[in-house]
């Protein structure tokens, strides 16, 4: 019998708990060949999570949970989660049952039968989220596969099966700054989508907002790209040429046709060219810091999905 790991980060969903454990222990009913564990991770809640968890601990042998001494995050708790769980196969989902329990029996099908090592939920549309939030997130997503060589898309979230050998790669990531949709995507892995519509959270409310998410944001650029530290020294380059050609410029009115040299564009001149310069050696300094920055992470050099004649 396969064992599936369901890891669940919680941040006072008191609402919710209850009924996300009869939904999804009910959908896991249908898989016949394999048995659930719920590791549910209480991320310093305030409110009666970690009772609720407790209780169910209690209730059902199958639960487990660990509970963080503050809120540390949900990338923090899915990490400790995938620490902590020992199944074949292990998935990831959202207490609020925006990440429906009806898709854990195909997601589980396509692992076992279509050998793929990855089965992930595609959120089709944003149905149930404010306009703003939505129309920043399709840009994010945007910006940051341009910057980060990575593919994620706007629909890819956390809701995903994996198998074991997928599972132990993301251990190795022991990076602090953790961006999982960015870790998902570099460590490749094959990956099955199927859509799902969103919903919006069966009660409660969102953990974010518009400030976190901002910050989240830049998380992902900055744990997975240097590119704002080569933005410097292009800024830097584009003030150096406009400064040259301004030099340029204000030598041949002067030596050729005899106006007098302006003193403002001369503050201007230089002000461009100096600051470019400025500008350009920053970067310099700050590629030789992000590369230390890229090895601090100590990223695995390479993942290894099949090995055979060992
Ligand atoms: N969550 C968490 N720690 C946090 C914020 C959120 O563990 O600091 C959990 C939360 O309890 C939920 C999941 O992460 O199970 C997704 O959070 P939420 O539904 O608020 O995010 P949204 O669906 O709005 O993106
Ligand atoms: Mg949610």
């Amino acid at each position: 019998m396969d064992r599936i790991s369901i890891i669940v980060p919680c941040y006072n969903e008191e609402q919710v708990l209850l009924l996300f454990y009869e939904e999804t222990e009910k959908a896991v009913r249908e898989i016949e060949t394999a048995e659930c564990e719920f590791i549910f991770i209480d991320d310093g809640s305030r409110d009666h999570t970690p009772e609720i968890l407790e209780s169910l601990v209690y209730k059902d042998k199958r639960c487990k949970y660990l509970s963080f001494s503050r809120n540390f995050g949900k990338e923090a708790a899915m990490y400790a989660g995938l620490q902590h769980a020992c199944g074949e196969y292990c998935v990831f989902m959202d207490a609020d049952l925006q990440h429906p329990p009806s898709l854990l029996k195909e997601m589980y099908d396509v692992l076992k039968n279509e050998g793929y090592d990855c089965c992930a939920g595609f959120r089709e549309d944003r149905e149930g989220e404010g306009k703003v939030r939505n129309f920043l997130s399709r840009n994010f997503y945007k910006v940051i596969n341009r910057l980060c060589d990575l593919n994620m898309s706007d629909g890819a979230g956390d809701f995903r099966m994996m198998n074991r050998a997928m599972a132990d790669s993301i251990l190795e990531f022991k990076e602090y700054n953790r961006y999982m949709k960015g870790i998902f995507s570099f460590i490749g892995f094959d990956t099955k989508w199927i859509p799902f519509h969103n919903v919006e959270r069966a009660a409660g409310d969102s953990k974010w907002n518009l400030k976190s998410l901002f910050k989240y944001a830049l998380d992902g650029i900055y744990s997975f790209s240097t590119a704002p530290v080569r933005l410097a020294g292009s800024t830097g380059i584009l003030l150096l040429i406009l400064g040259i050609i301004l030099g340029i410029t204000a030598a041949v009115r002067t030596i050729f046709f005899g106006y007098a040299l302006n003193g403002v564009m001369l503050i201007i001149l230089l002000i461009l060219i100096l600051n470019g310069i400025q500008l350009l050696f920053i970067s310099v300094l700050g590629q030789y810091i992000s590369k230390d920055y890229m090895e601090t992470k100590k990223r695995p050099l390479y993942i290894i999905k099949k090995e055979k004649g060992f």
